[in-house]
């Protein structure tokens, strides 16, 4: 198997908007919108509707707006409207100035649903939520008329009037739009077009007491912002015949709803719903939490948003669910990450390494490759005395075999410095745990080549001890456990996957000096470990935070390798 090329995609949406550029169906435009609820932060699944509408609307020479949904008062919230607009901005989308809030037309709403009762397509109805659900039938049955659909028009402007005064409780009345209570399809069966919420409301403040429901304000926002492809997601196939009613009935300019597959990832959710979950359970530390598919956890986790246009375009647009193997996403910020992350070392776990022969006050400063990808990076000088840190992993009493670092009388090379040689291990009396090793150095070796041609099977990272600064570094791993979480066994749900091991912090590791001056967001190729990224919240000067964005060790091409053997 081989990856798709990345080139300027082609796909069936694009494929409908070149066909209707060649008719002059909207006369030669081409206008999108991203239209999210601000009811949580935005995930990896958005970014790829963001990249899409906005990615059209520059290929096509059109207009791509940002809309925000808020008809439900009480999920939605101002933090949440803020997040969503930097997040959007962050993944490079230009809105132009072109930033609504579907609030803006709650009045224009209001006058067309006015109309709508005028035309006898709309009613308003005393049924409760309960007695609703008893009259809209099932798949195979078809409902039963609201006994108050055949109101007349006067009597419905009268009440839907009231509503709006806040004359009656919540919940008590709907206006509903009166289209089919037989029809095959449930979405058509008279559905509500207002309810009554006596809640504030984040831009309308109290003005408001009957609110309007999404389907219906949806398309009369595309239709007013006039929208010519309004881009959404499957689950709304079955909405699309309502959304023609309504504009239909209405006489109202007619955007074209167009239906593509949601991006579903391996290894985690992707709902806002179950994100908050995690979120207000305390499962995860926040919204950015570096575990979270958000787009700030991401980011806080040292992602970017090239890595993610990269992923988005790879992945293309289709028209059937599938779940996307989270591989391909590590891959992809693997990709990025290389061109442009500058090396640095770290070691996590220190064992103190004393080179027995190096003169004790000397200090030398070593010539390090900032980037092998990027000759411009340049070097840096990174100091090197008689004591060093190595990580525990790179040093075995009884190496196994095929184990090529150090040990007992072995010699390895440190990276950009000299071959070392173990001659003696230290061990805790009590414990038997090796906490120092003793080392000579060849200085004929220096810039790792021996003049004698002697060659050495592992090069290891080292840090200074009196020179490298105390650091935390933190390692995360896929959120679940399993594939897909959703798929949960006989008596357990989701939750049941998570993975305990998500988050494991690692105090105490040494870092060199070039790492004090880190900022937050800068990234680094820890040498021999991975991609990591400088803490957005919690790295300050004194108190050094690195968070792993992802391992060095490439899955997805090892499972190409493997297939490609097979
Ligand atoms: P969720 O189901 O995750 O809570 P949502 O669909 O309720 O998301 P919205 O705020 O309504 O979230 O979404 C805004 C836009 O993003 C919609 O057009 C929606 O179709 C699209 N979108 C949401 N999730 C995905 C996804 N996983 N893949 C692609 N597009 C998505
Ligand atoms: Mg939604």
């Amino acid at each position: 198997m081989t990856l798709p090329e990345t080139s300027t995609p082609t796909d069936f949406i694009r494929a409908v908007i070149k066909n209707d550029l060649a008719t002059g169906k909207y006369g030669g435009r081409v206008h999108t919108r991203f239209p999210p609820e601000p009811n949580g932060y935005l995930h990896i699944g958005h970014a790829k509707s963001i990249l899409l509408n906005f990615g059209i609307a520059a290929e096509f020479g059109g207009l791509c707006n940002l809309r925000f949904d808020d008809t439900n008062p009480s999920k939605e919230e101002v933090e949440y409207v803020d997040s969503i607009i930097g997040d959007v901005h962050w993944l490079g989308a230009d809105w132009g100035g072109r930033l609504f809030y579907a609030s803006d037309y709650f009045d224009q709403l209001y006058q067309f649903a006015v109309q709508l009762i005028k035309l006898g397509k709309a009613f308003v109805c005393d049924l409760s939520a309960e007695e609703m659900r008893e009259h809209r039938g099932t798949l195979t049955e078809p409902g039963k008329d609201s006994p108050y659909r055949n109101r007349p028009v006067e009597e419905n402007l009268d009440l839907f009037e009231r509503m709006r005064q806040g004359e009656f409780p919540d919940g008590s009345r709907t206006l509903r739009a009166k289209i089919d209570m037989a029809s095959p399809n449930i979405n058509l069966r008279d559905p509500v077009i207002y309810r009554i919420k006596k809640e504030s409301h984040h831009r309308t403040g109290d003005k408001w007491c009957i609110y309007p429901m999404y389907d219906y304000t949806h398309c009369i926002s595309d239709s007013l912002e006039g929208i010519t492809h309004s881009i959404c997601t499957l689950e709304f196939e079955d909405h699309r015949p309502l959304y023609d009613w309504f504009l239909d009935t209405l006489h109202l300019y007619h955007p074209q709803q167009i239906e593509f597959a949601r991006l579903n990832l391996s290894y985690t959710v992707m709902s806002k719903r179950r994100l908050l979950e995690l979120v207000n359970s305390g499962t995860v530390d926040g919204w950015d939490d570096p575990r979270m598919p958000t787009l700030s956890g991401m980011r806080r986790r040292g992602v970017t948003p090239e890595a993610i246009r990269a992923f988005c375009e790879r992945i293309g647009v289709a028209k059937n669910d599938s779940v996307i193997d989270i591989a391909l996403l590590e891959y992809c910020i693997r990709e990025d990450q290389n061109k442009r992350a500058q090396r640095a070392m770290a070691v996590l776990r220190p064992l103190k390494v004393v080179l027995d022969n190096y003169p004790p006050d000397q200090v030398e400063m070593l010539a390090c490759v900032n980037n092998p990808e990027d000759p411009s990076a340049g070097t840096r000088q990174v100091p090197f005395s008689r004591v060093l840190y190595i990580d525990q992993d790179d040093f075995r009493e009884e190496p196994p075999p095929k184990y090529f670092r150090l040990a007992p009388g072995r010699e390895v090379r440190l990276r950009y410095g000299y071959f070392i040689k173990c001659v003696d291990v230290v061990k805790d009396a009590h414990t038997g745990e090796v906490t120092e090793l003793h080392c000579t150095y060849d200085p004929q070796t220096k810039g790792g080549f021996a003049p004698d041609g002697r060659k050495v099977k592992a090069t290891i990272h080292w840090v200074s001890a009196e020179h490298s600064l105390p650091a935390e570094v933190r390692h995360y791993d896929r959120l679940f456990s399993k594939e897909n979480p959703m798929e949960a066994e006989e008596g357990k749900d989701w939750r049941a996957y998570l993975n305990p091991n998500s988050l494991e912090a690692l105090t105490g590791c040494r870092v060199e000096p070039v790492l004090g001056e880190a900022k937050p967001g800068e990234r680094f190729q820890f040498e021999r470990l991975g991609y990591y990224c400088a803490d957005l919240k919690d790295h300050i000067s004194g108190n050094l935070v690195f968070n792993r964005t992802v391992t060095l060790r490439d899955e997805w091409a090892k499972i190409e390798s493997r297939q490609a053997q097979e």
